[in-house]
C-alpha cells in the first residue's frame, strides 16, 4: 500500500510526500490501520524500523479530526520515552509531519532541563501532545500542571528501555489516572516479561505485532 491507501489525512500525506517517503515500512503498514481503527497496539519494533512515524501519524490524524468540530485546547496525547534524546527526535518528527497543519497541533516536550516554572507555563495552555519521560510526566500530573483527563492516546516508545531506566513506579502511577478508554500504543525492541506487565497495566486486549 501507499501512505494514502492507509486512509491518512491529505495534509499528512502531503508532508510525507515532501519528505519523499515512498512506501510505509512494515511496522507502519501494519500498525497504522489498527491505530486508526482505535485499537491498542503492542509492536515489536526497533530503531530504524520507522516506529516513530507509525504512532505519530495516527496521533496527528486523531487530533486533526477532533479539531474539525471541537476547538477546545486539551492534551490528547501523552508520549512517554526513556531519554531526552528520544524526546528531541520525536518532537522533530512531529514538527516535520505536521508541517501542513502545524497551527492545529501544539506540542510540548518535558525534559529534565526545563525548570518547574517553565514546565508549568508550557503546560498551562493544554498542548495537544506532550512528550516526556515517565518521571517528568508523573511529576507534572501529580502537581496538577498537566491534565490527563481528556487524554485519547498514550504512547510508550522504547518500552523495554523505559523499564530498564527504572520508570516502573512512575508508569504505575500514570496508569491509575489516565482515562479508562485511552488508546495505548507501545513500541518495544524486545518483548520481555516486563513489557508484558506494562501491557497488562495499560492495554485492553492489544493487537500484538511481533514483526
Ligand atoms: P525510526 O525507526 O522511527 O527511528 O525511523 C528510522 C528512520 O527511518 C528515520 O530517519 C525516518 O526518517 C526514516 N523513515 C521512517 N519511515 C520511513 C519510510 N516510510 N520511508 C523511508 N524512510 C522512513
Amino acid at each position: 500500500p501507499t501512505f494514502a491507501d492507509l486512509g491518512l489525512d491529505p495534509r499528512l500525506v502531503q508532508a510525507i510526500a515532501k519528505e519523499k517517503f515512498e512506501k510505509p515500512t512494515l511496522v507502519q503498514r501494519t500498525a497504522i490501520p489498527l491505530a486508526l481503527d482505535g485499537q491498542d497496539v503492542l509492536a515489536k519494533a526497533k530503531t530504524g524500523s520507522g516506529k516513530t512515524l507509525a504512532y505519530i501519524l495516527p496521533v496527528l490524524q486523531s487530533i486533526l479530526k477532533r479539531k474539525q468540530t471541537d476547538s477546545t485546547a486539551l492534551t490528547a496525547a501523552l508520549i512517554l520515552v526513556p531519554t531526552r534524546e528520544l524526546a528531541d527526535q520525536v518532537f522533530k518528527v512531529i514538527e516535520t509531519f505536521s508541517a501542513f497543519c502545524s497551527k492545529d497541533v501544539q506540542t510540548t516536550k518535558l525534559t529534565d532541563k526545563v525548570s518547574d516554572a517553565v514546565q508549568r507555563s508550557l503546560l498551562s495552555n493544554n498542548p495537544d501532545i506532550v512528550i516526556s519521560t515517565p518521571a517528568k510526566a508523573w511529576q507534572s500530573i501529580d502537581s496538577s500542571s498537566m491534565k490527563v483527563d481528556k487524554l485519547s492516546h498514550l504512547i510508550i516508545d522504547e518500552a523495554d528501555l523505559v523499564l530498564s531506566y527504572g520508570y516502573d513506579d512512575d508508569l504505575e502511577s500514570i496508569s491509575k489516572v489516565t482515562p479508562k478508554g485511552v488508546q495505548t500504543i507501545m513500541m518495544s525492541a524486545t518483548l520481555t516479561a516486563e513489557v508484558d506487565t506494562l501491557k497488562a497495566l495499560f492495554c485492553r486486549s492489544p493487537k500484538l505485532l511481533d514483526l
